[in-house]
């Protein structure tokens, strides 16, 4: 099953929807011998990823890389030609849950506060009461305590690995760690989800979602949001920009 990826300015996507992505995750979960990472892709990481080696790494070597905001729908659709739908971390990992309920996969949720975490599994099993959720930890574990955490996850036996500790914190430590990982195939970094499965940050109702606006409506909400959605207008000035530039280029080769 080959997946197209693109090249957006500084990073990459993979021409991919919630179908795809699920038969992805199943095939993996079927025959998978190692952690395979899923992350997922938006305009902050187009400058984040070039300044930080781990994650450039990380990304470049991702094994599926979701689109997960507008802005890299936009930027496929104008660099490339290729229309994408977005594919939300937040429903990819509620969509590998029910996968992993219907199957008989178990989970290990490593992230966030204690309460958000334990409130976050309790919802995950009102949603799906067959899920095995094999173990689960916060994300505040000192580093002389990781030894302990990697054998929990081991010894829990989970086949997936959701991991909320927030970019670039949660491919750092799976760039450290998965070779230590015994038993997980299938590896999500989630950031801040569990904060809204928790309830604790709403998502933008499907009016919003519909109209490709959820990221304003989570800014009026959270004003505090400006500072990482800044990073929108100029990034989509950089795919314009790109785009004339190459077109441009063109022009003067032919
Ligand atoms: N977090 C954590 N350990 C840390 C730092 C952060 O578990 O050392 C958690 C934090 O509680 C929150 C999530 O990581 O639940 C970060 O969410 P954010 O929305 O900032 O991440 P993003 O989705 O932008 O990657």
């Amino acid at each position: 099953m080959e997946i197209k990826r693109l090249q957006i300015l500084n990073v990459w996507v993979d021409s991919v929807n919630m179908a795809r992505s699920i038969e992805f995750i199943k095939k993996t979960l079927k025959y998978g011998k190692r952690p395979h990472s899923i992350f997922a892709v938006n305009p902050e990481k187009n400058f984040s990823v070039p300044k930080n080696p781990v994650l450039y790494q990380s990304f470049k070597n991702a094994d599926l890389l979701i689109p997960d905001g507008i802005g890299v729908v936009i930027a496929a659709r104008v660099l490339h030609a290729v229309t994408l739908s977005r594919v939300p971390g937040v429903e990819l990992m509620n969509n590998i849950c029910k996968v992993a309920s219907d199957e008989g996969y178990s989970i290990f949720i490593y992230g966030s506060k204690e309460e958000v975490n334990l409130k976050a599994s309790e919802e995950l099993i009102r949603r799906y009461p067959a899920l095995k959720i094999a173990g689960r930890s916060d994300g505040y574990i000192k580093e002389e305590n990781m030894g302990a955490l990697i054998t929990k996850i081991n010894d829990s036996k989970a086949d997936v690995l959701f991991l909320a500790l927030g970019s670039p914190k949660q491919e750092e430590w799976l760039a450290k760690y998965k070779d230590r990982l015994n038993n997980i195939k299938v590896c999500q970094g989630i950031g801040g989800t569990l904060d809204t499965i928790a309830g604790n940050v709403k998502r933008a109702p499907k009016f919003w979602q519909n109209l490709n606006l959820e990221w304003f409506y989570r800014l009026i909400r959270e004003p505090k949001r400006i500072k990482r959605q800044k990073v929108l207008p100029l990034f989509l000035l950089l795919v314009i920009y790109n785009k004339m530039r190459k077109a441009g280029l063109n022009h003067r080769l032919f």
